[in-house]
């Protein structure tokens, strides 16, 4: 057959498949039966090879990685050794429970070969492997969360090197090659060749003819002309010792020795190529030297050199051990770029037996709270023997973002999940764990600058462990940082806050709110600047949760001044006063109920103003304003919680605000009726609205008002006409599904 048509295979010089031409969308894909069998026929020993599409954000992807001008493309190998260890991990983990499992290849290790000549380096791991599904899936079809959330991330400039991260780091084999080749055999299928050259496809074809994996995945790249150094023995172990020197199984290189021999002359040169020393060259006697009838020869052997000779770090002493060792191992289990925060190495003993090492990142991970993503980074071992990364049992959801190895003498080595779940060990250990994890908040609470670092990436944690833990709760609430009326830029403690509280100040205040600037600027704040007592502000919408579970600090009730029935630390003169004013308004408050009807739960005279005409407090166990705006903003959640948590808003009136005097004073000569006094109680009442952090929700009518009011400010006044078009009666304004009120007073 004469040239070569799309989807046809001819056989390399090395007996591997090689595509004739570059992948194409139509490769493999036959338009006839006659093709079909011309292919079969005429083309010898062919497999038949399919083509697939990447996924549209994987195709992107490559391009990223293939064009991005970045120099720090060695990070590739660190991100496929890492593969080769996690499916080693995992056909290790599935042999516990059956040993045949390994019956494929016992031998557990990954290596490492270069081939100058073909200007390749191929990625060897006797792991898991992939059957042809996980080949499509894996490596192509399925994009992950991370796909998306790296390309943003890289080109918001993050380093391409967080990828792994981002869990996409086999793509970055194209950082330095333009085509791979991924053989792998697992298990329960036959053994299988994925192919790419990026640009949009990849192939999978059968492998019948090449060298049988036995079991496990080797990842050939056909290395870029300007990346060649990787073929350089030097080169890989410098990046070998920097990226994987903790990888748990064996890193082989296999090298090749050159040496020189003195060979009888009449013998045949025994050159040798085969691996493993076995290359065998007479030795020759140092006297026989003499004689003339040797010739030097050049002998190459291949060994496979061991890289990581390093025993597992959590089983060493940890007076031995440097900085630089541990960054260099949490770099390993982490994926992270960055050196870790804070790193705790302890072992426990007596009834119970197990070490760890545990980290704290410096900064969160774009998944923090994510739900798809996987439940912890804590590695389970067993007596050395890697068990699983997906043990929920180990560590508690709110601390999710520490990392790090345990590794246990008691555990029984074939832990099936449902062991997990109810294992008894487990429950000590994670115990233990929270314990160490909390030291080193502690210690990283000592050096200021840290603390701000770590609590800028992980107060959502602390916040949700104040929610979620009852046995830490009070002194995890100790690490909480809130900014307050007194704190300027700084955030303060709750302990801060309360040295600086003065007589005769009981509780501990807080205010919660959409943000910094709607907190200060809330009228809730005004008797508090009055009797300058602090109040905390928060602003994240779990600071609520949190500080409702925590309920008081070191014996000081924490108190939501947007509440109703606040009880302020009053004088007996000033209770004096507002008991002569509550009989004063009583009527006042009577009228604006009589006029607002369901739309407060009551109006009294407030505690908290001086200065504003009046505002929403909510009741003590309703939703406040802002948890009423989170609610509302969490699209799926069940809406019969609205029902009886709404808020129930009560009417706090300023009675030295002279509006509303004057309205006392209009409402007392029986102009309950005027409808200019409805319209302003109305309008009060939604400023209120606007003032106490909730949403209006008939803001057109709201405006009609305003617009009402600016008319009369300009004096265009009465014009009937104007009224009409401009402003809905009130009633009408009233209608939507409000009951009471109005119309009995009409
Ligand atoms: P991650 O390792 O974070 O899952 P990668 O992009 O590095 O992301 O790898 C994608 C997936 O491809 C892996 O989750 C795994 O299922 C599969 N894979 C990659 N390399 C190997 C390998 N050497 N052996 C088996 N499976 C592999
Ligand atoms: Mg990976």
């Amino acid at each position: 057959m004469a040239g070569t048509r799309e989807g046809e295979k001819t056989r390399g010089e090395d007996g591997r498949a090689l595509n004739a031409l570059e992948p194409s969308p139509m490769a493999g894909i036959y338009s006839s039966p006659i093709d079909l069998i011309e292919e079969t026929t005429t083309v010898i020993m062919s497999a038949e090879s399919e083509t697939f599409t990447f996924q549209a954000e994987i195709t992107q992807l490559l391009s990223l990685i293939i064009n991005t001008v970045y120099s720090n493309k060695e990070i590739f190998l660190r991100e496929l050794i890492s593969n080769a260890s996690d499916a080693i991990d995992k056909i290790r983990y599935e042999s516990l429970s059956d040993p045949s499992k390994l019956d494929s290849g016992r031998d557990l290790y990954v290596r490492l070969i270069p081939n100058k000549e073909e200007k390749t380096l191929t990625i060897r791991d006797t792991g898991i492997g992939m059957t042809k599904a996980d080949l499509v899936n894996n490596l192509g079809t399925i994009a992950k969360s991370g796909t998306k959330a790296f390309m943003e991330a890289a080109m918001s400039g993050a380093d391409i090197s967080m990828i792994g991260q981002f869990g996409v780091g086999f793509y970055s084999a194209y950082l330095v090659a333009d085509k791979v080749e991924v053989t792998s055999k697992h298990n329960d299928d036959e053994q299988y060749i994925w192919e790419s050259s990026a640009g949009g496809s990849f192939t999978i074809t059968q492998d019948t003819t090449g060298e049988s994996l036995g079991r496990g995945t080797s990842i050939k790249l056909y290395l870029k002309e300007d990346q060649l150094e990787y073929l350089e023995e030097k080169k890989i172990k410098e990046i070998v010792k920097k990226h994987s020197e903790f990888i748990n199984y064996p890193i082989q290189l296999v090298v090749t020795k050159e040496t020189e021999k003195e060979v009888p002359a009449d013998e045949e040169e025994v050159a040798s190529t085969d691996d493993d020393k076995k290359a065998k060259i007479e030795e020759v006697d140092e006297e026989e030297e003499k004689k003339p009838k040797t010739k030097t020869v050049k002998e190459t052997t291949t060994e496979n050199e061991e890289l990581n000779k390093v025993k597992p770090i959590w089983t060493r002493n940890p007076s031995d051990i440097t900085e630089e060792e541990y960054a260099a191992f949490y770099k390993s289990i982490s994926n992270d770029w960055e050196d870790h925060l804070a790193v705790k190495h302890f072992s426990v003993e007596g009834q119970l037996e197990f070490k760890a090492v545990l980290y704290i990142p410096k900064r969160a991970p774009f998944d923090l709270f994510e739900s798809k993503k996987k439940k912890n980074n804590i590695k389970l071992y067993v007596r050395r023997v890697f068990i699983t990364d997906e043990c929920e049992e180990l560590i508690p959801e709110w601390l999710g973002f520490v990392k790090g190895v345990v590794d246990s003498e008691d555990l029984p080595l074939n832990l099936s999940r449902e062991v997990l779940q109810q294992n008894k060990i487990l429950k000590v250990i994670r115990k233990n764990i929270v314990k160490k994890v909390l030291e080193m908040f502690a210690e990283i609470a000592e050096d200021k600058d840290q603390f701000n670092k770590f609590y800028e990436a992980f107060s959502k944690n602390l916040k949700l462990g104040v929610h979620e833990d009852s046995q830490n709760r009070a002194t995890l609430a100790k690490y909480l940082r809130f900014t307050s009326t007194k704190s300027g830029e700084e955030m303060t403690s709750l302990q801060d806050y309360i040295t600086r509280m003065k007589e005769p100040q009981q509780n501990i205040y807080f205010l919660t709110a959409e943000s910094l600037a709607a907190a200060k600027t809330s009228p809730f704040l005004e008797i508090f600047k009055k009797k300058d007592f602090e109040v905390m502000m928060m602003t994240d919408p779990i600071d609520e949760y949190a500080v409702t579970q925590l309920k008081e600090f070191e014996g000081k009730k924490l108190v939501n001044i947007t509440k109703d029935g606040l009880e302020l630390e009053q004088t007996e003169e000033e209770k004096a006063k507002a008991e002569e004013e509550a009989k004063a308004y009583e009527t006042l408050c009577k009228s604006m109920k009589e006029i607002l009807g369901d739309k407060v739960e009551k109006v009294v005279i407030s505690k908290t103003l001086t200065s504003s005409p009046c505002i929403l407090s909510t009741g003590q166990f309703g939703w406040s304003a802002n948890m009423e705006r989170i609610m509302a903003a969490q699209a799926l959640r069940d809406s019969s919680m609205s029902s009886y948590m709404a808020s129930k808003k009560t009417l706090e009136v300023n009675p030295s605000n002279s509006i509303i005097t004057e309205l006392k004073k209009r409402l007392a000569d029986g102009s309950a009726a005027d409808k200019s006094v409805k319209d302003l109680t109305v309008l009060l009442y939604e400023t209120a609205l606007l003032s106490s952090g909730f949403a209006l929700t008939e803001p057109a009518d709201f405006a009609s008002r305003i617009h009402r009011m600016i008319a009369l400010g300009l004096s265009l006044g009465d014009s009937e006409e104007a009224q009409d078009e401009e402003m809905p009666e009130l009633e009408t304004a009233n209608e939507g599904g409000e009951t009471g009120g109005l119309e009995e007073i009409d």
